[in-house]
């Protein structure tokens, strides 16, 4: 009797891991679909779906990519124009002013931290901007990409480190040596928020500062736009925190809270973002027409921006903790 070949695997199932039935922060059942979108770009990439716990507000790629789909993402070009697009939706100026900003927020706590490792540092933009604040300290930067050794060659970091933060051979190398661990717009990229949040800590001396930057998946942005919200960033990112979870986690390690900012972190990128990402749908003369469209979206956001970060439209938040200086104690989580 003839049987027909098997359908081959599409691309998009081999590299995503089995869809999750519950919470990987909480463990809860209760889960809500937030958005549902193909990944940017044509062909047939498959969709990607940002679920999120009811219980504790997580936010999560289900199902995940696997760590060869997301070097495949990484790589694809519609994907990347959309992280270009996210970078450049602030000016040069407007980029150093938020870096100014994030590195005075440390001034008051340690007026001159010896070492800094900046996580996830790119070109290693933060600590050339953040120099001007510390001349005295000195700057490292961690990134999975060569761009970190530009870095170095530029002089904006003294040590470059390309991998990841929870790889034992650069936890080895780096564990507590620095006084202030940075990340920005970086856990939400990584695989195992936990663990990551676990090596920034190791790396850390007691008593070291640890400051972080989040989208805030709580933003009405994100219920308002859904799969056009731009921090969903499907496919690239693969966890949201609200901020709560973030602090908890954190206290359970024994790290107290010194500062929470849902203001300043406020990135002007969601009605430009959304339309960005609508544009990466579209045939290339419409994308090419509705650039004046784009522009004149962007300049909504910036000027609606002093307005809507002092509201629930805010988009990303700002956590300083402080390791604890003694030995943890028998019991305290792990
Ligand atoms: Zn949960």
């Amino acid at each position: 009797m003839p049987t027909s070949p098997p359908t081959p695997p599409r691309v998009a199932d081999l590299f995503q891991d089995p869809r999750r039935e519950n919470c990987p922060w909480c463990g809860s059942g209760n889960l809500r679909t937030r958005a549902r979108a193909a990944a940017p770009g044509p062909g047939d990439p498959g969709m990607f779906v940002m679920d999120q716990c009811r219980a504790c507000g997580h936010a999560f790629q289900n199902p995940r990519l696997t760590a060869e789909g997301l070097a495949f993402h990484q790589l694809d070009f519609f994907a990347r124009r959309l992280d270009d697009f996210a970078e450049r939706s602030l000016s040069p100026g407007a980029v150093r002013r938020r870096h100014l900003a994030a590195a005075r927020t440390i001034l008051p706590l340690a007026a001159e931290p010896e070492s800094w490792l900046d996580v996830g540092t790119g070109h290693g933009r933060f600590p050339e901007t953040a120099k001007e604040v510390f001349p005295y300290t000195s700057f490292d930067g961690l990134d999975p990409t060569p761009r970190v050794e530009e870095a170095l060659r530029a002089e904006r970091v003294e040590e470059a480190h390309i991998g990841d933060l929870t790889s034992p051979w650069v936890l080895a190398r780096l564990r507590s040596r620095y006084d202030v661990v940075s990340m920005f717009h970086h856990l939400e990229h990584a695989p195992n928020p936990r663990a990551e949040l676990r090596a920034a800590l190791a790396v850390l001396r007691p008593g070291g500062h640890l400051l972080i930057e989040l989208p805030d998946p709580r933003s009405a942005f994100a219920t308002l736009l859904r799969r056009w919200w731009l921090p969903y960033g499907q496919p690239r990112h693969l966890h949201l925190l609200p901020p709560a979870n973030l602090c908890a986690e954190l206290r359970a390690r024994g790290c107290e809270i010194l500062t929470t900012d849902r203001r300043a972190p406020h990135i002007p990128y969601d009605l430009s973002g959304a339309l960005a990402i609508f544009l990466t749908h579209v045939p290339g003369p419409v994308r090419r027409a509705a650039a004046p469209l784009l522009a004149a979206a962007s300049a909504l956001d910036r000027a609606l921006a002093p307005l809507l970060r002092h509201t629930c439209f805010s988009n990303a938040y700002r956590i300083v903790a402080r390791k604890p200086s003694a030995p943890r104690q028998r019991g305290q989580a792990t």
